[in-house]
């Protein structure tokens, strides 16, 4: 299994990987799949119905998640890389009012999007986030159908992948193969590399060193786009919560007081808390963001580079596509070992994840040995070790966004522990990967993503549309 860097870093839109991302790759997929098997036995001019069915934790939260909308918008052929986050409001309207979308854009199905658009708490059998797509004739009679699994991170698989548990199908040889912390360790003791750049000859058997480089420097400018746009919106986030967006006034009064700094030397916390939230919330706004590795959790490596390039004396790009690599490394070790969803693991395996690479890649930048990174991204997953998944309402509003501001900070803590030793430490990477999937598997279901548990049973919330199954 070969997991590249650009499949954790994805350019998508808010506000879930697993649930908005995921459904909507699934969706267009599906569309394409279904008009290829429909070629030669349906005339052009033969009324057809389309049905999606949405399972387990999609059912339960995928209307506060935008599962809906992905759906929707994935049937008529978008993607979440290139889909227009500021059309997204009309084209949805037209496709309610009209009852009929255009399945991957270029034929007219029909799609109620009341009866046709099903929310199940149950789950399909191999993931907690599962869909159903059914192309229907005329007749009722199913023409084309398809179950697809959104496995966290915006990776989908069908069923068949689901059922083999190939999640990762990927068989492309690397030069520098690894699969725990402890093989990351002994290829880059053994070939005397750094982990960027055991990752960077990993990397360039998909595409040359200069396009991997010139690929994450535009990933930068998405999140540092994503950043400044976070700072500018302004409103209340959509979902009935009505959460204030924070960002926009900390900008400015940290902006407009900067003399504030000189006296306050934990000012940079400010700075680091404004990155985290100015992403969360465009993402929750369903703006265009960088999965890292999943959307719930992307704001922590965005506020921790940026704290990189703005307060880490000689940050450079060179140190932005070194640190984007190392956390990639840190994030296939999860992803191969444990999971990326919130659905499967728990908010451990999203805010949980994304502080551990973060950690390890700030390690990595600013001058750790391999030994050092490794005990940074251990330290930040180790004190997110149980952390549940528990979105108010079914929202990625309440705990996420500021669960990302802690996540940064905890990350920069965890890099400065680590850069403080010797890089010998008592509890490994791969002690709290296998931890945190275990503590993941005796979760309780309703720690998962269900918005049944938690805050979101405790806190005020505006209860989630699903039909009970
Ligand atoms: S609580 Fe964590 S895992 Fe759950 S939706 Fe929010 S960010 Fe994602």
């Amino acid at each position: 299994m070969a997991v590249s860097a650009f499949d954790l870093f994805k350019i998508g839109i808010g506000p879930s990987s697993s649930h908005t991302v995921g459904p909507m790759r699934a969706a267009s997929g599906f569309a394409l799949e279904a008009l290829a098997a429909i070629k030669d036995t349906c005339a052009d001019d033969a009324p057809l119905r389309v049905r999606a069915e949405l399972y387990g934790s999609l059912g339960a939260t995928g209307k506060g998640h935008g599962s809906d909308k992905a759906v929707m918008l994935g049937l008529e052929g978008e993607k979440p890389d290139t889909v227009d986050p500021a059309g997204i409001g009309m084209r949805l309207d037209g496709i309610r009012e009209r009852k009929v979308l255009a399945l991957a854009g270029v034929r007219n199905v029909a799609f109620d999007w009341r009866e046709d658009l099903i929310f199940f708490r149950k789950s399909l059998p191999f993931h907690p986030n599962g869909m159903r797509f059914v192309l229907v004739d005329g007749s009722g009679a199913a023409v084309f159908e398809k179950v697809y699994y959104s496995i966290g991170g915006g990776f989908v698989v069908d069923e068949k992948a689901a059922a083999s548990e190939q999640m990762v199908s990927d068989q492309t040889p690397l030069p520098y193969p690894f699969h725990s912390g402890d093989e990351l360790l002994a290829q880059c003791e053994k070939h005397n590399l750094s982990v960027s750049s055991l990752m960077l000859a990993n990397e360039s058997v998909w595409r040359s060193p200069e396009a991997v480089r010139e690929r994450l420097l535009h990933i930068w400018h998405v999140m540092s786009e994503c950043v400044r746009a976070g700072c500018i919106n302004e409103g209340v986030l959509p979902g009935g919560l009505k959460v204030r967006r924070r960002a926009p006034q900390l900008y400015r009064s940290l902006s407009e007081n900067p003399e504030a700094g000189l006296h306050d030397p934990l000012v940079v916390l400010d700075w680091v808390n404004l990155y985290a939230l100015a992403v969360n919330e465009e993402n929750a706004a369903g703006g265009r963001v960088v999965t890292a590795p999943t959307n719930g959790a992307a704001g922590i490596v965005p506020a921790v580079l940026h704290y990189y390039t703005r307060f880490v004396p000689g940050a450079s790009d060179d140190g932005v596509v070194r640190f984007l690599l190392t956390a990639a490394a840190i994030g296939i070790l999860y992803k191969e070992n444990a999971s990326i969803s919130g659905a499967e693991v728990g908010c451990q395996g999203e805010v949980g994840v994304a502080c551990s690479m973060a950690a390890g890649a700030l390690a990595e930048v600013q001058g750790g040995t391999v030994r050092q990174v490794e005990n940074a991204a251990e330290i930040g997953m180790e004190h997110n070790l149980g952390l549940t998944c528990d979105p108010v309402g079914g929202l990625v509003q309440v705990p996420c966004i500021e669960r990302n501001a802690m996540g940064s900070i905890k990350a920069i803590n965890a890099a400065r522990i680590a850069l403080k030793g010797d890089g010998k430490h008592f509890v490994s990477l791969d002690h709290v990967i296998k931890t945190m999937r275990e503590t993941g598997a005796d979760m309780k279901l309703k720690y998962k993503e269900t918005a049944r548990g938690g805050l979101a049973l405790n806190a005020t919330f505006v209860p989630v549309n699903v039909i009970e199954c």
